[in-house]
């Protein structure tokens, strides 16, 4: 029998950027978020990252729909674990935080500012630290996501200050125009640095559209946790749009093992985040 280790995959099921149009898949009713993420769930997700949309499919901020479809996931996915986005894409600054009071047992946190393809992804020092807290005060585990180098640092410096509670789990971002390209040279020089300034961090990274599938290889050998999901890139291959958040899953969970690791069960996941057992 050959020990494997646990691979935490996090299912990002939505996103930000309306594109529904071109891609049926993509859940955007709290229904729709619910069932998806169930799927996903069944074929070995323990981490589901969520957006909400209003009824325009626009990025919403509504408490009241990140209640609906966390309740749902929470009934129909025992133990998996609620990762709520704080992103600013469509959203007014003010109101990024507004659902962390749910608590939810995740919520994403960029500790700095980047360009994206057409905008500025603006985090200014003041909203990072209001998030921080607000986190802090309602018992929210940060996900960092690293969008581009200063933010692994800011978030160090974050902890120091005592705004982030450790062990930290820090996601990086490759493959947006404008910010982290999908380099395997630049993943291993940031996770050396981030095992050097923060050796008690867990780590995973996205990436995004066609680098998705390269980046969860990489992430699988050097010992990190991985991420797929609609979000990120709608493709299943070059050749067809994926089916379903659970089809990327599915063929994410189905390669661990060809790097010594299985997709975590969500008790695995709690326990490697540091997070209370469901
Ligand atoms: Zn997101």
């Amino acid at each position: 029998m050959t020990m494997t280790t646990p691979a935490i995959i996090t299912v990002a099921i939505t996103g930000a950027i309306p594109r529904k149009k071109d891609t049926p898949a993509v859940p955007v009713v709290p229904r729709e978020q619910i069932e998806s993420t169930h799927e996903a769930y069944e074929a070995g997700a323990s981490v589901a990252h969520i957006h909400v949309r209003n009824p325009d499919e626009s990025p919403s901020s509504d408490p009241e729909l990140f209640a609906q479809v966390g309740e749902g996931v929470a009934k129909h996915c025992p133990g998996m674990i609620i990762q709520f986005s704080t992103g600013g894409r469509g959203r007014q600054q003010s109101e990024r935080g507004r659902m962390l009071e749910l608590k939810p047992d995740m919520a994403s946190l960029a500790t700095g500012s980047v360009n994206f393809p057409a905008q500025i992804y603006e985090n200014p020092p003041q909203l990072v630290e209001d998030l921080a807290r607000s986190m802090l005060q309602n018992n929210v585990k940060p996900e960092i996501e690293v969008f581009d180098v200063a933010m692994l640092y800011n978030a160090k410096t974050l902890a120091d200050r005592g705004l982030l509670k450790r062990p930290c789990q820090v996601q990086f971002v490759m493959g947006i125009p404008n910010a982290l390209p999908a380099r395997r040279k630049l993943l291993e020089f940031l996770v050396g640095e981030l095992k050097e300034i923060m050796p008690d961090a867990t780590w995973s990274a996205a990436g995004i559209a066609r680098h998705q599938l390269e980046v969860n290889r990489w992430c699988l050998e050097l010992g990190g946790h991985v991420r797929t999901g609609l979000e990120d890139n709608i493709k299943f291959d070059k050749d067809r749009l994926a089916k379903s958040n659970a089809e990327l899953v599915a063929r994410l969970a189905g390669i661990c093992g060809e790097y010594g690791r299985h997709a975590a069960s969500c008790a695995e996941a709690r326990s490697l985040l540091g997070l209370p057992a469901a």
